[in-house]
This record gives C-alpha cells, sequence and structure tokens, in this order.
C-alpha cells in the first residue's frame, strides 16, 4: 500500500490505527497466533532498524556540535539549564500524579476479592520483572557510572550517559588541538553524522509498517478484561499524562520560546507515535532528533546534547506513573501516607525516574525503589501488571515529548532556534 500523498505522521498515525483494528479482529477471530508469529517480529525489525542507529548518531552529532561551540561556557549553561529543566519538570509530574491520586483515590474500595485476583493474574510477570535484584544506586554509583573506563566497551553495551560524556570531551578536546589535526577529525564524524540522518529518513518511511506491527501484536496479545478492572487507576494516570503535557509543558514553551503550542505538537508528533506503539524512548530517540530539529527548528547542538540526556534521564511519564501507582498501592493496602512520606515518593521517583533506562517496562522495575521508600509491599507491582504495557506505551510518550519541549526551551534561551 502506497500512500504518497499522505504527510508522515499521517501515515504512521493511519499505521497505528489499522494495527489496533487488525490486533482486535485477530483477538476476536481467533488469528492472534498468526499474527505473533509473522506480524509481531516485523514491529521488532523496525524497533531495531531506529535503534541501530542511536549510538553512532548520539556520539557524532554530539561531537560534532560540542567541536564547533567555541565557548565552553556556553556548554555549561546549556548543561545546567538542562538538568534544570529536567529535574523540575519531572518533579512537577510526580506532584500532579500524587495529586490525583490523592483527590480521585483510584484504590480506595478495590475489593480483596479482586485484589487477590488481580495478584495471581499479575505474580508471574511482576516476579520476572522484580526477581532481578534491584538496588537503590547511591550518588556515588551515579556519578561513576558516567565516565567510561573503556570508551568501546560503552559503545558496544550503548551506555548512553558514557557515551554522552565521552563525545562532549573529545569535542571539546578537538577545540584545543591545531586546527590541521582537529579538522578531519570533526570532518569524518560530520561526514558520519549526516550518514546516520539520511539513515534515518530511510528507516522513518518504514515506520506505518513498523507501528502497525506493534501495536496489533500489542492488542492481540492483551485482552481488555484486566484493564477494566484497572480502569480508574489507568484513567488516573492517563489524565495526568495529559494534564502534566497540556500544563507544564505548554505554559514553558509559552513562557520561554516564540514557538507556537499547536505548531510544537504538530511538530513532535512523529516521535510521540512511534513512542507510544515502541514503549520505548530510546529507540524513538533518532526520530525525536530529527523531529525537534528539522520540524521545530531547534539547532543540531542543543538536539545533539539535550534529546540523548532526555532520553536517558529524563522520564517524567514514568515519574507521574510511579507517584499514582506508589498512591494507589497504598490505598489498595489501607496505608495513609503522611505529607512526609509524600513529600519522599516526590524525591525518590524523581530519582528513580532518572536511572529508569528508555526501554518497554524499565519503569515497573524501578517502581520497586519507590514502593519499597515507603514501606509499601513489592507484591503489589502484580497487582498493576494488568494495565502496565498500555500506561508504558502512554508514559513513554510524555518522556519523549518532555525531552523535546526541553530543547525548544533551552534553544530559544540561547538564541539557538
Ligand atoms: N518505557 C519508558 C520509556 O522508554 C520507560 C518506562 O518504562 O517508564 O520511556
Amino acid at each position: 500500500m502506497k500512500l504518497p500523498k499522505l504527510q508522515l505522521h499521517t501515515r504512521i498515525l493511519l499505521g497505528l490505527l489499522s494495527g489496533v483494528i487488525f490486533g482486535l479482529l485477530a483477538n476476536r477471530l481467533a488469528f492472534s497466533g498468526f499474527l505473533l508469529t509473522y506480524v509481531k517480529p516485523l514491529g521488532a525489525a523496525f524497533i531495531k532498524l531506529i535503534s541501530m542507529v542511536v549510538v553512532p548518531l548520539v556520539f557524532a552529532s554530539l561531537l560534532v556540535g560540542t567541536a564547533s561551540l567555541n565557548d565552553i561556557r556556553k556548554l555549561g549553561r546549556i548543561g545546567s539549564k538542562t538538568l534544570a529543566y529536567y529535574l523540575c519538570t519531572t518533579a512537577v509530574a510526580v506532584t500532579i500524579g500524587l495529586f490525583l491520586a490523592n483527590t480521585l483515590k483510584p484504590g480506595v474500595g478495590l475489593s480483596r476479592e479482586l485484589r487477590t485476583e488481580l495478584i495471581q493474574n499479575g505474580a508471574e510477570q511482576a516476579n520476572a520483572k522484580i526477581g532481578t535484584t534491584f538496588k537503590k544506586p547511591t550518588m556515588t554509583d551515579l556519578l561513576l557510572n558516567i565516565v567510561p573506563a573503556n570508551p568501546i566497551r560503552a559503545f558496544v553495551e550503548g551506555k548512553m550517559l558514557q557515551i554522552i560524556f565521552f563525545a562532549l570531551l573529545t569535542g571539546i578536546c578537538l577545540t584545543l588541538i591545531r586546527p590541521d589535526r582537529s579538522r578531519p577529525v570533526i570532518s569524518f564524524f560530520e561526514g558520519l553524522n549526516d550518514l546516520m540522518i539520511r539513515m534515518v529518513h530511510i528507516i522513518m518511511k518504514l515506520a506505518p509498517y513498523g507501528v502497525f506491527a506493534l501495536i496489533s501484536a500489542v492488542v492481540a496479545e492483551f485482552g481488555a478484561g484486566i484493564l477494566l478492572a484497572l480502569l480508574k487507576y489507568s484513567i488516573v494516570v492517563i489524565a495526568g499524562l495529559m494534564l502534566h503535557v497540556i500544563i507544564v509543558y505548554s505554559s514553558a514553551i509559552r513562557i520561554f520560546s516564540k514557538q507556537k503550542i499547536a505548531a510544537f505538537f504538530r511538530g513532535i508528533r512523529p516521535a510521540q507515535l512511534i513512542a507510544f506503539s515502541s514503549a520505548s524512548s530510546s529507540a524513538t530517540l533518532p526520530v525525536t532528533m530529527e523531529c525537534t530539529e528539522k520540524n521545530l527548528g531547534v539547532s543540531a547542538k542543543i538536539c545533539s546534547f539535550a534529546l540523548p540526556l532526555g532520553a536517558t534521564i529524563n522520564m517524567d511519564g514514568t515519574a507521574l506513573y510511579q507517584g499514582v501507582s506508589t498512591v494507589f498501592l497504598a490505598q489498595i493496602y489501607g496505608m495513609d501516607l503522611s505529607i512526609a512520606q509524600q513529600l519522599a515518593i516526590v524525591l525518590t521517583a524523581t530519582l528513580a525516574s532518572v536511572g529508569t533506562a528508555g526501554t518497554p517496562g524499565a519503569g515497573i522495575i524501578t517502581l520497586a525503589i519507590v514502593l519499597k521508600s515507603i514501606g509499601v509491599p513489592l507484591e503489589g507491582i502484580a497487582i498493576i501488571m494488568g494495565a502496565e504495557r498500555l500506561l508504558d506505551m502512554c508514559r513513554s510518550v510524555v518522556n519523549v515529548t518532555g525531552d523535546a519541549s526541553c530543547a525548544v526551551v533551552v534553544a530559544s534561551t540561547e538564541n539557538e532556534m
């Protein structure tokens, strides 16, 4: 099927909608098996294709961006603004989640039987998630983890913070050596950067089909049954996510930039659709970079710094989800949370979201840290497992949107639009 006249995001949207319908049909007409065997791998192939570009693209673009900056102070300023924006918006996201969960009380009134049933249903999946030991990382661990002892290993393992660190340092040092020596290196990476961007363009032509395959598999695999029991909780999470996007990002863009809100959301839509269907902000990164630079007009320098960093540490959607889930589970277990405990949730969920990888389902693993910090039983994770995939898809959209909004805000204040 060729739809040449439609814009990319419209084609992706069509892929998504037809995927939902196809998935529902597969569920109804009992051909889910066929779909999972033959269609699902196509979605996985698409995700692998975009993920393939991430490491070379991030390294090359960040190195070229830093090497052309010529002003270390400016780099420091961009860095501090980006970090401040990420941390503040994440703390606000958790607060919105807590406010909604405390006022709408999704966990009050869930019967004991339903609770037991949900725990039984989700136990296996939950154990698979948190069975692997999770350890609350200390500040020293976090900082030490940024420095790669071996950059090649960082590339091989896709350790984004380490790659960012090495790229920044290489870019800075390139400005400190003789130009006749640095020029060929920079030219090489400029070429690599252009090449990767071209590759993203080509891969994006497949996006409508990739999204179709991803979504139809998700719909066919998960029935709506369990979701109904968790309806109120899911609605609170989704409402919180929408409020955060509408209030926080729109206000930030309105206050700090000249960008039209509608143009922002139109420009970032392809990335949102890919994030929704892949539930991974890391895999979406090349698309987020492309949309933010081409559609929103943010300079390549800011994009190449703020977006890879955001895809690694900025997870507003995840933090909000963790806030709501913690209060929801506390309500189910009849725990009354004090103001101090709620503040502890804001703090731990903000930190836990920083430590969450931008991969599907990573947020539910770090949720354990938040639950533990205020003493909510970890088996509660099994209760919310039924709604996990859908909420993961929704929070990934917010995570990606938050990164792009930061790039727009920082670029506007730095004359880099
Ligand atoms: N899937 C999310 C993301 O990639 C992380 C999470 O599980 O919350 O952004």
